[in-house]
This record gives structure tokens, sequence and C-alpha cells, in this order.
């Protein structure tokens, strides 16, 4: 079969940033050189150290709504974000806990996919990226943020909604890493429809083969190259179990996450292959200023028992868990990472 435009675009994109084996000898004095950060930025300046003792407080570890009103076109953009995400960039310390892995992430240019990737990275994983071409720019960031911690980056840029797309994007990741140990699935539309009357086929059809049908494509087409040993980790959402009125179609989608979760860990575990997933709360990340009204965004967070959103910094090491060998006897679970709400 031909590479599709889009692939062909991303092969470009890889060899521009740097795919390959020449990164990999750098990797142990790049992570290992490091000085290791304190944890997160402190947003009060009482919640110090030497008041909170080893950590600091969750509740005023990030920021804290109220936040300014902010509206973007979907997909969003990290730099129009006020203020901007914490992806692990500068406190995420990797030990090698995925040294040698292959991971295909998607949705790895923003949000939790960037997070997931820096995380990835910095553990020793060898990383293929996707995003959409509208987050070229913002993807490119995050390929120089791997390709900083010394492993091999691949990037492609397509729309996952596509069977064809993903389908090539496996076989495209696989050749350019040498082969797949890890699918993190992180990409995911939420379109705010706020009535029955308002309900579009086309648009639950989009939130459907964007947030489940791909997870279908790429592990079928990701098979052959999955030995024994190998994860993948699914990103649900806490509206899979508390379904908000205005995000039927995306609750509906994330609802049925968890439960592919469950039946696929069911059906792989018969080739040692492991299937988790994390049902994030809410997470400061473009997804929601492109997708949820102003007045929702000033409060955005409000309601979870820590009293703010989460950062995608603190979703990272709940996929490094359940994609490393630490997870080994965990399979079928979905990790809230919810600020408190309980789930299940
Ligand atoms: P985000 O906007 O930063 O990331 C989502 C990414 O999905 C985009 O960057 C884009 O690259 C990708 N994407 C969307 N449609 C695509 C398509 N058709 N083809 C290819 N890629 C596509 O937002 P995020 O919050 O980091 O979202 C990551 C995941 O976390 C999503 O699955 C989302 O549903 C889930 N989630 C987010 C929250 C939250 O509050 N932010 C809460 C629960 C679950
Ligand atoms: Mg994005």
């Amino acid at each position: 079969m031909e590479p599709s435009a889009a692939v062909v675009a991303s092969l470009k994109m890889s060899e521009k940033c740097g795919s390959g084996s020449q990164f990999a000898s750098a990797f142990a004095g790049e992570i290992h050189g490091r000085e290791r950060p304190r944890a997160g930025p402190f947003y009060r300046e009482e919640m110090t150290l030497e008041h909170t003792g080893i950590a600091p407080d969750p509740r005023y570890a990030y920021p804290r709504p109220p936040f300014q009103a902010q509206q973007q076109e979907v997909p969003g953009d990290t730099r129009e974000m006020d203020p901007r995400p914490d992806h692990g960039e500068s406190s995420y310390v990797g030990s090698g806990r995925l040294r040698g892995r292959r991971a295909l992430i998607t949705g790895a240019d923003s949000g939790i996919g960037r997070a997931v990737a820096i995380a990835f990275a910095r553990e020793g994983a060898d990383v293929a990226l996707t995003f959409l071409p509208q987050e070229a720019e913002e993807g490119e960031e995050v390929v120089r943020l791997a390709v900083d911690a010394g492993v091999t980056v691949a990037a492609f840029v397509g729309d996952i909604s596509e069977e064809e797309f993903s389908r090539q994007l496996v076989d495209r990741a696989a050749e350019a890493l040498g082969g797949l140990d890890v699918l993190a699935f992180v990409a995911g539309t939420m379109p705010t429809i706020d009535g029955i009357e308002r309900f579009e086929t086309e648009t639950l059809d989009r939130v459907l083969r964007t947030n489940v049908h791909s997870l279908f494509w790429i592990t079928q087409a990701a098979l052959p190259h999955l030995q024994p040993g190998s994860t993948i980790v699914t990103t649900s959402s806490q509206q899979g179990f508390h379904p908000s009125p205005s995000l039927v179609e995306y609750a509906v989608s994330k609802a049925g996450i968890v439960n592919w979760t469950r039946a696929m860990s069911g059906q792989l575990i018969e080739r040692g292959i492991r299937v988790n997933g994390v049902a994030p709360g809410p997470i400061w990340t473009p997804l929601q200023p492109s997708s949820v009204p102003n007045e929702k965004i000033e409060h955005f967070g409000e309601e979870a028992p820590v009293g703010r959103p989460g950062q995608p910094a603190e979703l990272a090491s709940a996929y490094v868990f359940l994609a490393s060998q630490e997870s080994s006897y965990v399979t079928g679970e979905t990790i809230a990472v919810t600020g408190g709400t309980v789930l299940h």
C-alpha cells in the first residue's frame, strides 16, 4: 500500500527531527547527569518545602481557579494558555524504567500526551509521536524535548479518525523505531453539545472514530509487532464514569474506552500483552479552552476535592507505571488521576 500524503509528510519530519539511533548513545549521560529539581512550582509563598515537609501540599502545588477567561479554536494551542500548563519539562527525571522500549504515543504535541512523551523519553524509551497537521509547531517542540533525552524520536502527522492513516502509522512507527513494545493512546476529541436538539450524527461519528475506532485499528495493526511483555495504555476520563450533561458523545466514547481496556486485556493476556488505562479528571490542557465555554474555564477544576485542575505533568507517572514492567501484575485496570473524585 502506498503511504498517504500525511505519512510522507511525517516521514520527512522524522528525518528533519533526527529519527535514528544516533541519539541512543547519549542517553545514559543525559538522564543520570541531571540534577533533580524540586517537584513542581509553588503558587503560595507560604507553601514551601520548609512548611510542608517532604512534599508540597497537593491543593496548592499548582495554579488554582479562578483563571482568566480564554477561548480557542479546536484543537487548541498550549502557547495561548494562561497559565501555561506544566508537562514536566523542568521537573521529570527518568531512571531507565522504559529503557529499550519502543513506544507509539498518539496526541503527543500537547497536554497529557506531551507529558507522556517527555516522561517516556526520559525513562529511556524510543518514541513515535503523532499530532495533527495544525499542531506541527507544537509537535516540533515535543520532538526536540524527546531528542534532548537522548532517545530515537519519530514524528507522524495525520488524523487517527481515518482508518488508513491509523493502520499505516503503526507500520511506519515500527519501521522508524525497529519495532514496537508500547502503545500509549492519548489523542482524543471532546465536543461540547448542550442539547439533544443539536445532536449530529457526523459529530458522534467523528468522536467515536477518533476516540474508540482508532484503538481497534492501531491495536490490530500493531499485533504482529507486539511481543509478550508489551503493554497498551489507554486514556479514558472521569466522564466515562460520571458524565456531564453537555458531554454525552464524549462520555459515551470514554465509557467505551474503559470497557475496551477491560475486554481487550482479557484477549491480549493470552499473548502476554497487558492493557490498562488512565482516567484523568479535569486537566489543564488545550482541550479545555478549545472545547468548553469561558464561564467553565474560569472555574475549571474547582469541583475536584483538591480544588484545582491537574497539570499534565501529574499524569505522566501513571502512564510510565502502566507501560513499564513495574505494573507486571496489573491488567484490565483503569487508574483514576482525578484530584480526589472517586470513580470506582
Ligand atoms: P490535548 O488537546 O492537549 O490533547 C489531545 C490531542 O489529541 C491533540 O493534541 C491532538 O493531537 C489529538 N487529536 C485530537 N483529534 C485527533 C485526530 N482526529 N487525529 C489525531 N490526533 C488527534 O488535550 P488533553 O487533555 O491532553 O487530551 C489527551 C487525552 O486526555 C484525550 O483523550 C482526552 O479525552 C483525555 N482527557 C482529558 C481531560 C482533561 O481535562 N484535559 C480529562 C479526561 C480525559
Ligand atoms: Mg494539541
